[in-house]
Formats: C-alpha cells, sequence, structure tokens
C-alpha cells in the first residue's frame, strides 16, 4: 500500500489569501476561466461594501437582497453575539428553544389570513422543497394517490435545488443544463388576459387531480428576470386553484420584508396562499434561515395516530438559535423603524432616477416596484455583461446584472443622496457600454 504523501504545513494568515484561496474555491454561477477574479472584501457598513484595497462601492443590490437594514445593523450585530453565547446551536428535534418559538409565533402574527404552522430551514430553496413535500405529503396523508405533479409559472424561479429546479422556468432561468433531469411538472403562463387564463383553467380542469399544487411568485418573479404582474392576476391564479381545493404555495423569498413596499406582496394582493415561503431578507442578510408557513387544513392533514403521516423532513440546522434570534431582531426592527414608508418612497426614488436610461439605446425597458428597480436590456452579450461590471465597479457601485436585467435592491435605509448617485452611476455606466 503507497502512503499519501505528506503536505506541507499551510502558512498561517497567508497576506496572500485570495490569489492562494482562488486555486481551491468554485464560485456561483461563474465561468471562472474568463469571468474577473472576485473583488477582496474585508468589511461592509451600512450600505456600503469595504474592499481590501481601500476602495468603498455603494452597494445596489444588498447582497441578493437580503441586508434589507444595511449591513451589520447594530441591534441585531448584538442579538447575535448574544445568543451565539448563549446557545448557538441545539438539534430540533425533541428541544425546543426561545429564539424559534418567538419567531415562530410573529411570523405567524404577519403572515396574511390564517397562516400558521412554520416549519424553519436553513435557506431558500430547501423552504421551497418542504413546501413541496408538505403539498405532496398533504395528498398522500388523505389516501389521495396519483396527486405528484406541480404547476407553476413560466418566468419562475424558486432555487436550485432539484425540487426547486424542477418548479421554476428552465429555459428563462439557470437550469437548462438540468432540464432533462427534473421531475416532469406543468408549466402556464401566469394568467396575464384571457388566453392565458383559459389555458390556466385548462389545465386544471383536465390535470388538476393529477396536481399536489401551484407554486407561484407573487407580484414579481425574480431570478426568471425581475417580471413583474398586477395583483388581480395574482388573484386570479390563486382562486382558480384553491377553488379546485389545489393548494397554492406563495414564494415569497424574493418579495417578502418590505422589498416591494409591504411587509409581504401577499398583503399588497390580498391573497391568502396556502403555504408561504420565506427565506433571504428574513435575518436582515445576517446569516441563512428558510421558513416555511402553512395553514391549519395543511398542518391538520398530517395530525392523527399514524405515525407515518408525520411530516418527513428535517434538515440538521433547522431553527437555528443564531439564525432566529437576527430574525427576531430584524423584525424588531420593522417593529421600531419607517421600512415599509422607506421601501414606498424608494419606488419614486428609483423611478426617477433611472428614468432617463430610458432613452438609451439597447434599454427595452425600465420599470419599479417599492424597493426594485430594474433596467431590461435587449440583449447582453458575454463581453459586454463583463464590460459592465467593471464599468460599475469602477463608477464605484456594486451592482450585478444578470441576463439582460440590470437591476438594483438597495437596503431599504437607503438614503435619497445615494439612491440618486446609484440611479446616476447606472445611467452613466449604460451609456458609456
Ligand atoms: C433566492 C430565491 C430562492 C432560493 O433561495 P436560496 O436561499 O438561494 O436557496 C427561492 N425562491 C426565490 C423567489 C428566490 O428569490
Amino acid at each position: 500500500m503507497t502512503r499519501k504523501p505528506q503536505k506541507p504545513p499551510l502558512p498561517k494568515g497567508s497576506p496572500d489569501w485570495l490569489t492562494a484561496g482562488m486555486d481551491h474555491v468554485w464560485l456561483p454561477y461563474t465561468q471562472m476561466a474568463v469571468e474577473d477574479p472576485p473583488l477582496a472584501v474585508v468589511g461592509a457598513e451600512g450600505v456600503r461594501i469595504r474592499l481590501a484595497d481601500g476602495r468603498e462601492l455603494l452597494d445596489g443590490m444588498a447582497s441578493w437582497w437580503t441586508a434589507c437594514h444595511g449591513y451589520n445593523p447594530p441591534s441585531i450585530v448584538q442579538a447575535v453575539q448574544r445568543q451565539a453565547e448563549t446557545l448557538s446551536h441545539v438539534m430540533f428535534g425533541g428541544l425546543a428553544h426561545e429564539p424559534a418559538l418567538t419567531l415562530a409565533r410573529r411570523l405567524a402574527h404577519i403572515a396574511p389570513g390564517d397562516l400558521a404552522h412554520v416549519f424553519f430551514s436553513d435557506s431558500g430553496s430547501v423552504a421551497v422543497e418542504v413546501a413541496l413535500k408538505m403539498a405532496l405529503q398533504y395528498w398522500v396523508n388523505q389516501g389521495a394517490r396519483g396527486r405528484t405533479r406541480f404547476l407553476c409559472f413560466r418566468g419562475g424561479y424558486h432555487g436550485d435545488t432539484f425540487g426547486a429546479m424542477a418548479v421554476s422556468d428552465a429555459e428563462h432561468g439557470f437550469h437548462r443544463v438540468f432540464a432533462d433531469a427534473l421531475a416532469d411538472n406543468l408549466m402556464v403562463d401566469l394568467p396575464r388576459d384571457k388566453p392565458a387564463l383559459a389555458a390556466y383553467q385548462e389545465t386544471l380542469a383536465t390535470q388538476g387531480d393529477t396536481i399536489a399544487g401551484v407554486i407561484v411568485e407573487p407580484l414579481v418573479q425574480g431570478g426568471g428576470g425581475m417580471l413583474f404582474h398586477d395583483a388581480q392576476v395574482l388573484g386570479l391564479a390563486v382562486a382558480e386553484a384553491q377553488s379546485r381545493g389545489i393548494p397554492v404555495i406563495a414564494d415569497e423569498i424574493f418579495t417578502g420584508f418590505g422589498r416591494l413596499g409591504h411587509m409581504l406582496a401577499c398583503d399588497a394582493a390580498g391573497v391568502v396562499p396556502d403555504i408561504m415561503c420565506l427565506s433571504k431578507a428574513l435575518t436582515g442578510g445576517v446569516l441563512g434561515l428558510g421558513a416555511t408557513i402553512a395553514r391549519p387544513h395543511i398542518f391538520d392533514a398530517f395530525a392523527g395516530p399514524d405515525l407515518d403521516a408525520a411530516f418527513m423532513h428535517g434538515p440538521t440546522f433547522m431553527a437555528n438559535p443564531i439564525a432566529c434570534a437576527a430574525a427576531n431582531s430584524s423584525l424588531d426592527l420593522f417593529d421600531g423603524e419607517p421600512r415599509l414608508a422607506q421601501a414606498a418612497q424608494m419606488e419614486g426614488l428609483l423611478e426617477a432616477g433611472l428614468h432617463p436610461c430610458r432613452s438609451l439605446p439597447g434599454v427595452a425597458d425600465v420599470r419599479t416596484m417599492g424597493a426594485l428597480g430594474v433596467v431590461e436590456l435587449e440583449d447582453l452579450p458575454f463581453e459586454r455583461l463583463i464590460a459592465l461590471r467593471r464599468a460599475f465597479i469602477e463608477a464605484g457601485l456594486w451592482v450585478r446584472p444578470f441576463g439582460r436585467i440590470v437591476y438594483l435592491t438597495p437596503a431599504l435605509v437607503m438614503e435619497e443622496g445615494d439612491v440618486e448617485h446609484l440611479c446616476n452611476g447606472v445611467c452613466l455606466s449604460l451609456r458609456g457600454n
């Protein structure tokens, strides 16, 4: 037997951590052979990211819209520190702790209607997997066989794990390469007009008894291209399914926590889904946490003497106390500070700031909703995407387009002058490229 050669010990605290480490990390959605290496970050505060070379970037996307209060909000940092000292983690099977149980109560309180039963996980994709499994087992527990498919909408994005990919739009999204390996679900257009509504109704009527649930991103389809629909369309999508007894899953992972000017997008539309998914800004962007919330009729379908009827899921780090403490502290900020008013006010600032982009060549559309601003380009070939990313950094901004979409999801606390500066920078960079 040959022995593995001994590796020399690693030097500690290498000043060259970026280049040395880059031989060993694998980056998300990145063609590492040709894309620029990542920027070295040494800190972040408020709405600014500090780089190792001393530069500061004004952050236009709040780290995939998680950092809704800006970076390192002192009260959340303190809550995290306190929680880490008393109970950083304990398994959630057979043991309970105050941060999680308080958070469950508070989430049930902010959720619309009678959504009341919270299942915790550690990310958005897993919150979606949990919702899909809840809907599947809801039917199995009632003795209904053959309801194994989901109905989802073109343009949707629900995460990167297999179940979530299978309800996302592979053609418009990021998952084309995996399409052949995904579960065979049904995809239709959102009922934006009469023909689309008729097609949706037809699918529900003819395939309804094979469908376990309908999943939708309320008001904005994020990862699929920041596509907007209005409250009436969402209302129709929800009502048509619910009137046939098919559970509706609302994926509020993008839209939740004030992003669109309401605490939840479902509030704006007055709809009550049967299951709701939350993550992203749930902890104020400090730690990963997911929550899947069900209404009583879903929850009750799992109760009874049959042990196999219990919900069959349980992530190791579910309901992590530090993450739950961060989420409780973030909700305190929503309670005590005018976050929703700030988000609503930002809509006007983004609209005014991005307006000059409308007349630029190559711009297909400019749209805003709450604290979300979108500049959709006619196309964005790879070379131009790379050039644009560099231009934003040179302008002192952190904005990272995807597909044909340049989007702004700033922290809800970003001040007027910074929003103006951000929008100006975006318009100038687009004009120069
Ligand atoms: C980001 C996102 C997800 C996936 O969340 P992760 O934490 O990245 O797994 C799911 N649904 C929507 C709408 C999202 O925006």
